[in-house]
């Protein structure tokens, strides 16, 4: 059975979210989603919506790219979400290089794995070509305790050593779907089998043969078919291990 470690359904990034999650409701191949909230409002939308659907759990967080909605002395609020029983990781939360507040950004990063760790939870994080700024904030100020995953991971043999070394986790989306993915399906390969997941990120990067299209928790079958290739083993082999490998790390999901 799937589960998608990682997906966004809400009123900001869908129009007609009711009808994404019927489908996932509705497809006996889906075990579980993670929907990962992006800013204090989508947060409280994906714990409503595991609330009312037994197969969606809810990762709350600030977004890099959606701190300026969220004055970070309001951030302890997330202290409250995360107590409930459907909350399984704070996140995404990290850094994004596409807009220029690193500074910024890297004072919430820090806030909300101190939350995490009081609160016993993974950290999923967004490092968009910041994987070794994320890691020199785990050094210096702030290292998740209750484990991590680097979602939709950009290869990068030396932060994936770093990755390996302490325990945590990467994920594999769409992009390893894509001609241009060489180095991804490198890391791919070589990455151990108890230390990967699987995610759409849906909306966003459909895998191929649906680049460009709407993405949604079905297409996890190309991702899920394209690691067995590279990794030289089954299908079934793959969704066993990925699932096996999100409830460890997400332990509050039952
Ligand atoms: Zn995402």
């Amino acid at each position: 059975m799937i589960i998608d470690s990682h997906m966004h359904i809400n009123r900001k990034v869908l129009e007609d979210e009711e009808k994404y999650i019927n489908a996932i409701n509705n497809n006996p191949d889906i075990e579980k989603v993670i929907n990962a909230g992006l800013d204090m409002e989508t947060s409280n939308e994906t714990l409503n919506i595991a609330n009312s659907n037994a197969k969606f759990f809810s990762s709350v967080g600030i977004h890099p790219l959606y701190i300026d909605m969220v004055p970070l002395k309001t951030i302890d609020s997330l202290y409250a979400l995360a107590s409930n029983p459907k909350v399984v990781a704070i996140g995404e939360i990290g850094l994004d290089n596409t807009k220029s507040n690193l500074d910024e950004q890297k004072e919430y990063l820090i806030r909300q794995i101190i939350i995490a760790n009081d609160m016993h939870l993974p950290v999923i994080i967004h490092a968009n070509n910041t994987n070794k700024l994320v890691r020199e904030i785990f050094a210096r100020d702030a290292k998740p305790k209750y484990g991590c995953v680097f979602h939709c991971f950009q290869p990068d043999l030396e932060v994936l050593k770093y990755l390996i070394d302490n325990n945590f986790y990467i994920s594999f989306a769409g992009r390893i779907t894509y001609k241009t993915a060489k180095k991804s399906l490198e890391v791919a390969k070589t990455v151990p089998d108890d230390l990967f997941l699987v995610e759409t990120d849906s909306p966003y990067i459909a895998p191929e043969p649906l680049k460009g299209k709407i993405n949604e928790t079905a297409n996890i079958k190309y991702i899920i078919a394209k690691l067995a290739e590279v990794r030289q083993c089954s299908y079934e082999e793959v969704e066993r291990i990925t699932n096996e490998n999100a409830k460890r790390l997400f332990r509050k999901m039952k």
